[in-house]
């Protein structure tokens, strides 16, 4: 008997891998497909600082639109891309969207705002990267201090990596960390990383009314921002509390639910003009410009 259970637990999970590895392959090859099946979207979320009073950025986010799942998180299918290496084209098919969307509106908002991108540390690994986001700006016409790429902590960043990092930072893009402190190598990294701005990770910020020890994480980190003298914005703020505290220690900079979810393209619009009315608010006050 104890052969026989033994016998068909095994064939069961036997069955498991071989239905996830089967709907993976499935998944990957989807994947593949989503670009010329135009499944993939753009979002954009606003990020603000909050001492300014204004909209200082946009996040590009990207969705992908299963024909019959629905929408799958980044989350998911990022590490699946990665893995098949569609990351390249998927990468690419972003930075140009966010590049050209963000220059269109540079035409219609007082003051142009910056776009911030993901990147995987494997699009760097191809020795045409930097030429590749050399070209897009060109064909964008963005404007390279308007672009920062974000990039996620990684602790095992080969040395050609951080070169590629540094040509990039070198044409004038801002590089920041993305979830930063949620890895052993933070403030190592700092030193060998051409960083402009660390981005709080949101894990920190859910603690905000509950933890002492995410309350001192968050002072510990915007402390480390200030000596390495970078930016710092947090991520994930979801309510008054966590940006009030924020903001009272030091990190003005704010992204996150409490202002603005991810939207499309046309749903930023009016944010980025409700902006520029704010711009103009002086306008109504004092007409006479005196
Ligand atoms: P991330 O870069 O750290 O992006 C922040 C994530 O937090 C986003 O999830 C965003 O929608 C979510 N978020 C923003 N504000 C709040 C909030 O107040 N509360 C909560 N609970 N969540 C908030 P999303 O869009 O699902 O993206 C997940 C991750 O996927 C991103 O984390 C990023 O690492 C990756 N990703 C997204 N787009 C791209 C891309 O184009 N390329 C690459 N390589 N990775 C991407
Ligand atoms: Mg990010
Ligand atoms: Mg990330
Ligand atoms: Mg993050």
């Amino acid at each position: 008997i104890a052969k026989k259970e033994s016998g068909s637990s095994y064939s069961f999970f036997n069955q498991q891998m071989a239905m996830n590895s089967l709907s993976k392959l499935e998944m990957g090859n989807h994947l593949r497909q989503s670009l010329d099946r135009n499944e993939l979207e753009i979002v954009y979320q606003p990020q603000v600082d909050c001492l300014l009073g204004k909209i200082i950025g946009v996040e590009a986010l990207l969705r992908w639109k299963h024909t019959t799942k629905g929408y799958i998180s980044p989350a998911d299918f990022i590490p699946l891309a990665e893995e098949i290496g569609t990351i390249a084209s998927i990468g690419e098919w972003v930075l140009r969207g966010a590049c050209k969307q963000m220059k269109a509106w540079h035409s219609t908002t007082v003051e142009p705002l910056a776009i911030s991108v993901n990147l995987s540390v494997k699009q760097l690994n191809d020795e045409r990267f930097v030429d590749k986001v050399k070209q897009i700006l060109e064909e964008t016409g963005l404007e390279a201090k308007y672009l920062e790429m974000e990039i996620t902590e990684n602790f095992a960043m080969q040395d050609e990596q951080l070169d590629a990092l540094s040509k990039l930072r070198g044409l004038g893009i801002a590089i920041s960390v993305d979830d930063f402190g949620t890895h052993y190598s933070s403030l190592s990294y700092l030193k060998r990383f051409p960083v402009t701005k660390i981005k709080l990770d949101q894990s920190f910020v859910r603690g905000v009314q509950t933890d002492d020890k995410d309350r001192a994480m968050i002072k510990a980190i915007i402390s480390v921002a200030n000596s390495f003298q970078l930016q710092i914005i947090a991520e994930g703020v979801e309510t008054e509390e966590q940006a009030g505290f924020l903001v009272a220690n030091g990190c003005s900079q704010i992204q996150g639910y409490y202002f603005y979810r991810p939207m499309t393209a046309e749903q930023v619009l009016p944010m980025l003009q409700g902006c520029l009315q704010n711009k103009l608010a002086f306008l109504e006050s004092n007409p006479a410009g005196h």
